[in-house]
């Protein structure tokens, strides 16, 4: 049994009632207020319900019917839901809607008056969410390693005279206060995928998260450690392809576009798509960032810098606010061909 079905217009009575139940046996509760329908996602180890409890939880008062899902992955999974879940970063900005967000920035935040520049030049573009990081991860320790609260602080001060929210990458949980003070939505990279001590730690905050794709996980093991946000009460989830390793060298990853529609089948969470990080060049980003919208993605994320040979970090795959601007005129046509707007 893992998900419980309501009646429409169950009372809290009725609810506490069965999450009563649920206590009793180990198990915790996510309760979903759908817009026709409450459901609660049954959250721990419900294999060891047996059918004639799972009888009893059907009978009580309230309850339309207790579902058993069969992957692996529970809350994540479009078993749960049906309809893609919607993020709400507020003012109109709205992730996995009909309209498309598009997250634009630099790879790192560099300094003030750098990011002030790009912030600007992206919103004019259309860009809905501004990204940067303040931690960086990077393979060398002598590379620059980003601003940390220093960065943060500019974004804060971008995001204020943008009013764009923004996006940036909390890569160990001791920072974790410090990026909750500052971002609108937490990145994990793409290396900390499988860091489950910290996609527990975000699973607690009430915080949206962007979980990148690891480097070489399944999309089976991308979902699970979806799971593993959800499974401790924050269902703001978001997924982002960023291109996963393979044997081709031609482009720095291989950008897993068939990963869209096999997640839109699997999973109720939106789909974001970083073209950038997926080919490592910047010519080849507006081709890929279009085939993303085309096959359904919900969002981008792009590196844009104004001045990329400049650039701290992944300036070979940076755009200019120029290049950014066309790439998003261009999109339009591509994202109302599929009944999206952007
Ligand atoms: C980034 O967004 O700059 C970044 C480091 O991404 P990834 O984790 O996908 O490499
Ligand atoms: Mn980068």
């Amino acid at each position: 049994m893992d998900i419980i079905v309501l009646l429409p217009e169950t009372s809290e009575e009725h609810i506490r009632h069965i999450l009563k139940k649920l206590e009793s046996k180990g198990l915790k509760a996510n309760v979903s207020q759908g817009t026709e329908r409450t459901i609660i996602g049954v959250i721990g180890d419900t294999s060891k319900v047996t059918e004639e409890e799972e009888d009893a939880i059907r009978a009580m008062s309230g309850v339309e019917n207790v579902v058993r899902i069969l992957k692996p992955y529970k809350l994540a999974s479009r078993e749960f839901r049906r309809t893609t879940t919607e993020i709400d970063l507020g003012g109109g900005v709205v992730i996995g809607g009909k309209k498309l967000q598009v997250m634009a920035g630099p790879c790192s935040v560099e300094n003030r008056a750098s990011l002030m520049l790009v912030a600007e030049k992206v919103r004019d573009a259309g860009a809905t969410i501004f990204r940067g990081g303040a931690f960086k991860p990077r393979t060398s320790p002598y590379s620059f390693q980003g601003l940390g609260e220093e960065g943060l602080a500019y974004l804060a001060e971008a995001r204020k005279k943008t009013g764009l929210p923004i996006v940036t990458e909390l890569m160990d949980s001791r920072d974790l206060d410090v990026i909750m003070k500052y971002a609108d939505i937490i990145q994990i990279g793409t290396r900390n995928m499988q860091n489950f001590r910290l996609l527990l730690e975000v699973g607690g905050v009430d915080k949206p998260v962007l979980l990148k794709r690891g480097l070489s996980a399944t999309i089976k093991e991308w979902l699970m450690s979806a799971e593993y946000i959800m499974s401790r009460g924050n269902q703001r989830v978001m997924l982002c392809e960023r291109g996963i390793r393979t044997f081709e060298t031609a482009t720095r990853n291989t950008l897993d576009l068939s990963a869209i529609p096999v997640l839109k089948q699997l999973t109720h969470l939106p789909v974001i798509v970083d073209p950038s990080h997926g080919v490592g060049k910047w010519d080849l980003v507006a081709p890929m960032a279009k085939a993303a919208v085309a096959a359904g993605a919900d969002g981008l994320m792009i590196e844009v810098h104004a001045n990329p040979e400049e650039a701290l970090s992944d300036g070979e795959q940076s755009l200019r606010p120029e290049m950014f601007a066309t790439l998003m005129r261009e999109l339009k046509p591509i994202a109302a061909a599929v009944g999206r707007e952007i």
